[in-house]
């Protein structure tokens, strides 16, 4: 973590109030820093102790309300819409080593022509990946950066572009966790093997991709009946999507049914176990919360895509889950 670029823009630019925001797994450190920047600086330090999932997620609106005037957001590469804050983004590696799992991982490729992907937290490893690939003689693919994703092999769970545009027989992702490998299998439709460097686990995801694409068959099957919907608008920063919830409450509206815009920083269960008249929720925020916590919905919980294909509008093309990742 480089903190001699915070030290310097707070010293710059005479910054006297900051507000700190970490991922969940970075929040160990935050202490630590804020003393080393106090220390350095003088500015008054604040930490943000909400939840932090991405660069999506910043705590813009926190740091109007504090009047900080210095947003520093550890662990995420920079998201492209500019804050009303002065903000710096402080990507932060991983020092794990990943050649171990990769030389395993190895075993489980059936094929030569191999795409690459990490997220941002390996991604000064993904030379070393690439090496050890053609070392055993795979041809080895690593996709451009897109809007939101900075580096050539990076993936989002709502930018999959790296993985769409190159063509390759299987995938290999290098990272932890089982969302952004599953987002390439549903997006390229593709083996996907995935190597976490925490845990030294080996995942083939097929298994994976094949019952959540069963679980979104489910979902739409449930919602097809459905007279009033939910348009869920995300309020965090990089997931507004206002115009495009519109067009969804238009469309559904077209079809003879109800729709009703609902605003919501934190997409859960919870927040909807009130709104007893709502029958099936669209998001249009972020991925994540269909295809992991959409089962703890009472409700079916769909995607824009899903919704059109349930209105008839688009055709399920096959198991490719484009149709139901298509954030971007
Ligand atoms: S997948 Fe969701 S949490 Fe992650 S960057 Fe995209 S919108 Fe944000």
């Amino acid at each position: 973590m480089e903190l001699n670029s915070i030290e310097a823009e707070i010293k710059s630019r005479k910054v006297r109030k900051v507000l700190l925001q970490f991922p969940e797994g970075l929040q160990s450190f935050a202490v630590k820093i804020s003393k080393a920047l106090k220390l350095a600086t003088g500015a008054e330090i604040v930490i943000s102790a909400d939840p932090c999932w991405g660069g999506c997620d910043l705590a813009e609106t926190a740091a109007l309300k504090l009047g900080a005037d210095l947003l520093v957001h550890f662990g995420h590469s920079p998201w492209p819409k500019k804050p009303k804050v002065p903000t710096m983004f402080i990507e932060v590696y991983s020092d794990i080593e990943v050649r171990d799992v990769v030389l395993r991982a190895i075993g489980f490729l059936s094929a030569k022509k191999i795409g690459i992907a990490t997220t941002v937290q390996h991604i000064h490893k993904l030379n070393e990946i690439k090496t050890l690939l053609e070392e055993k003689g795979f041809e080895v693919l690593v996709g451009k950066p897109s809007r939101r994703a900075k580096y050539a092999g990076q993936i989002l769970g709502c930018d999959l572009s790296s993985v769409e545009k190159i063509n390759v027989d299987q995938f290999l992702f290098v990272g932890g966790g089982t969302f952004h490998p599953l987002g390439i299998a549903l997006a390229t439709g593709k083996r996907v093997i995935a190597a976490d460097p925490f845990s030294g686990k080996i995942t083939d995801m097929s298994e994976e991709a094949k019952r959540a694409l069963m679980l979104r068959y489910a979902q739409i099957a449930k919602a097809k009946n459905v007279e009033r919907f939910g348009v869920v608008i995300g309020l965090k920063f990089g997931q507004i999507n206002l115009k495009s919830a519109r067009q969804i409450k238009e469309k559904i509206e077209g079809k003879g049914k109800e729709a009703y815009l609902i605003a919501c920083e934190e997409i859960n269960p919870e927040r909807f176990a009130g709104l007893v008249d709502i029958e099936a929720l669209v998001i249009t925020a972020c991925p994540r919360i269909v295809i992991e916590d959409g089962p703890r919905f009472k409700i079916p919980v769909i995607t824009p895509m899903e919704l059109d294909i349930l209105l008839g509008i688009r055709k399920w093309e096959g198991i490719i889950g484009k149709e139901t990742f298509g954030y971007k």
